[in-house]
């Protein structure tokens, strides 16, 4: 043991961050806490006394009928500690605080367009972050913040690389220029990332270690979480947009041959098989005419599925997962897709019988871009990573 304090204060904190995450799943006794971690009776008593002394844990009160029947179970106190979360897309930026429940404390935001310009925007994204922070009794209790971007990110370097049709952010150092208001714990992922924590912190995702969720809209990203963490490769993971579907498809801009996003993307599938509807402008549109009927719209939908099964038998194939989240504008009225994803995807998936994957669709709204990046945040607190309690 070459630091042995260094070593205790480190056990410390990752039993106190155990402990949280525990809590935060479900409300649990402090039996189950020892049961769950491993930690004696007498050491999750210590840890458990500070983080209700601290905001941060409570207690659940008894129930009524049956008083001391069972052991009082811990739960989140909500306030104790915050996560401030950036999403900057192509329409708005959106800043929002949420606690550790996932509730937003205060959220605000403006119209961004394709005109932007990174360097007159800043400061209005500044205001809104010190607006943000303002509104909190203790802006110590602030964690972290997680910003989120379209198109791939230097996350080492805090920098947007090439985010397609948005200029803005084309090669923006943008977590220099927030440290300017706030020099904590701060880090930037592409979007993708950020719903796929999201799913897995507060989402429907909460229940499974193994899972995917696609973002099918104007374009197709994917977030991979693999036995509970998230999986990055070296840096890019996740571009199921960019899997090919059909080896003698048209070349994509990646250099690739039929990608699923020139298929199943909304506006190429729209192009491809609505073009003689000018009714049909948006998924909206489509998953709404279907719904009411109309023959040409059904089928579309389940061309839609058809790429989609594709391209995810083969992810699942390979990665045997749990499950599939859809998220995106495709989530709007997603019954009848679905039920025609999850027929296609079970006639061919190679563990068909022997255990389910499950298709859902997000309940996340467009609007929650923010809430999503605050989850980078929650992320890293939980790993350890924001400096609390150190
Ligand atoms: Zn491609």
């Amino acid at each position: 043991m070459k630091n042995p304090v260094r070593n205790a204060s480190s056990m410390k904190l990752d039993n106190m961050l155990q402990i949280i995450d525990r809590v935060r799943r479900a409300p649990v006794s402090r039996a189950d806490l020892a049961r769950a971690t491993g930690l004696t009776r007498a050491a999750i008593t210590i840890i458990v006394d500070r983080l209700i002394r601290e905001g941060i844990l409570s207690e659940q009160a008894p129930t009524p009928d049956k008083p001391g029947s069972k052991p009082i179970r811990l739960d989140l106190a909500g306030g104790g500690l915050y996560f401030m979360g950036i999403d900057i897309s192509r329409v708005r930026c959106s800043v929002c605080i949420l606690d550790t429940k996932g509730t937003p404390v205060t959220q605000t935001g403006f119209p961004l367009d394709r005109d932007s310009d990174f360097a007159r925007v800043l400061p209005q994204i500044k205001d809104s972050m010190r607006q943000a922070i303002g509104t909190l009794n203790c802006p110590e209790k602030l964690m972290g913040i997680g910003v989120s971007v379209p198109g791939p990110v230097d996350t080492a370097a805090g920098v947007t690389l090439n985010p397609p049709n948005f200029r803005m952010l084309q090669g923006q150092p943008v977590l220099d220029q927030l440290r300017e208001v706030w020099n904590g714990a701060i880090w930037i992922e592409n979007n993708a990332v950020a719903r796929t924590l999201y799913e897995k912190n507060l989402g429907v995702a909460r229940r499974f270690a193994n899972f995917m969720v696609m973002i099918v809209d104007t374009g197709i990203g994917s977030g991979l979480v693999l036995d509970g963490k998230l999986y990055r490769g070296t840096g890019f993971a996740g571009e199921a947009g960019h899997t090919s579907i059909d080896i003698h498809g048209e070349v994509c801009v990646c250099g690739n041959r039929g990608c699923l996003e020139l298929y199943a993307a909304i506006p190429a599938l729209l192009r491809r098989h609505c073009a003689d509807r000018p009714d049909i402008r948006s998924w909206a549109d489509l998953a709404g005419l279907a719904a009411a009927g109309d023959e040409k719209c059904l089928a579309v939908i389940h061309q839609e599925a058809a790429y989609l099964a594709h391209s995810l038998v083969n992810t699942a194939n390979l990665l045997d997962l749990e499950a599939v989240i859809l998220t995106g504008s495709i989530t709007c009225h997603p019954e009848l897709l679905l039920d025609s994803l999850r027929r296609q995807v079970q006639e061919s998936r190679i563990t068909g019988a022997i255990h389910s994957l499950e298709i859902l669709s997000s309940q996340a709204k467009a609007e929650d871009g923010a809430a999503c990046a605050a989850m980078i945040a929650l992320e890293k607190f939980l790993a350890g990573e924001t400096g609390w309690n150190r």
